[in-house]
């Protein structure tokens, strides 16, 4: 260990474009009950519409509002003035990323590309330390997310989109993700269903044991982009499944139990009412982002009321706090961590 200080595990999980209005209120009610973004509004009703954005919140993201609610911290809520956004103006998702994990905006970066992002990120130092050396790994859904934490130069194992997982232990339950994934449409051609994502991040979870993990999950996005309002809340609510298993697999596992700190949050917002759909630089309330946290060295604050703005760019340096590293953003403006304590 470096300098005394002890090592951590550290689960960093994405949900790329999920707004904070659905975070923190539930299911939205022009949204529900739309014939054209919606196949079976009555269905959709009895699955997700509650009479209070409490209890609209708690039966779409049960897993959030019953544990990491009690259990950590929860910022981004603006009805309660607690506010959080992108600090880079164009509101979309590569830049999102980079934001977060760089610790700053290069207002160069405006485009999705999968393309390198050359700014130091907070993860390759984390690799860089001799505590987490050789055990940061990521998946994500969509396929320029690894590009954005330059993760081949950096030298963390990554696999996006249709790539093969990069587990070191390759056991029959992961050869039969991938043979599954293989044999499903190819719906989006830059992206994979969140399942795998899930499903290759719990396997390599469990039977590699990386200290630090990204896990960035992509559904919510593409539904919103496609305007299916049902959809859209399912992938809010299977993403809620899988943030809980991930956790319960986590905490049942010696290598993790109690010495895991878990990250959330997202890329960007999206517009307001029938703007819902949209993000990016001329759609309004689209840089609204939140943030989650719980587990080791995270207080039970619970939802934050009047606070911030906070910037997506401070997730950078709220992971170098978890994990006891220095970071310091090629910008050279070293930010305060986001309120985990
Ligand atoms: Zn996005």
């Amino acid at each position: 260990m470096a300098k005394g200080r002890e090592d951590t595990r550290l689960v960093v999980i994405t949900i790329d474009g999920l707004r904070w209005q659905e975070v923190f209120t539930g299911a939205d009610e022009e949204l529900i009950n739309d014939t054209k973004q919606v196949r079976d509004t009555a269905e959709l009703r009895r699955k997700f519409w509650r009479d209070t954005p409490e209890q609209r919140r708690e039966v779409l993201m049960p897993f959030v509002w019953n544990t990491i609610a009690k259990q950590g911290v929860l910022v981004g809520n603006r009805n309660k003035n607690s506010v959080m956004q992108v600090a880079n103006k164009t509101n979309i998702s590569y830049p999102g990323y980079s934001e977060m994990m760089t610790g700053m905006v290069d207002e160069a970066i405006k485009d999705n590309d999968p393309v390198n992002n050359m700014h130091r990120n907070v993860l390759e130092v984390a690799n860089q330390d001799q505590r987490y050396a050789g055990s940061v790994v990521m998946y994500g859904s969509w396929k320029s997310t690894r590009f954005a934490i330059h993760n081949e130069p950096a030298g963390i194992p990554a696999s996006v989109a249709y790539e093969a997982p990069i587990a070191k232990k390759q056991t029959p339950r992961l050869k039969l993700a991938e043979r599954m994934l293989a044999g499903m449409p190819h719906y989006w051609r830059s992206e994979h269903f969140d399942a795998f994502t899930y499903a290759y991040a719990l396997e390599t979870l469990m039977n590699d044991h990386p200290k630090v993990m990204w896990i960035s999950f992509g559904d919510t996005d593409e539904w919103a982009h496609s305007r299916k309002y049902d959809l859209f809340l399912d992938a809010a609510h299977y993403t809620d499944a899988f943030i809980r298993d991930l956790y319960e697999a986590c905490e049942s596992d010696k290598f993790y139990r109690g010495r895991t700190t878990y990250l959330i949050t997202c890329d960007h917002g999206r517009g307001f009412g029938n703007e819902w759909g949209n993000h990016g630089g001329s759609t309004k309330g689209s840089e609204a982002t939140w943030f989650m946290a719980w587990g080791k060295g995270v207080q039970a604050l619970g939802e934050a009321h009047d606070g911030g703005p906070f910037y997506t760019k401070q997730f950078a340096a709220t992971i170098a706090k978890v994990l006891g590293i220095d970071f310091v953003p090629e910008s050279g403006e070293q930010l305060p961590p986001l309120p985990i304590e």
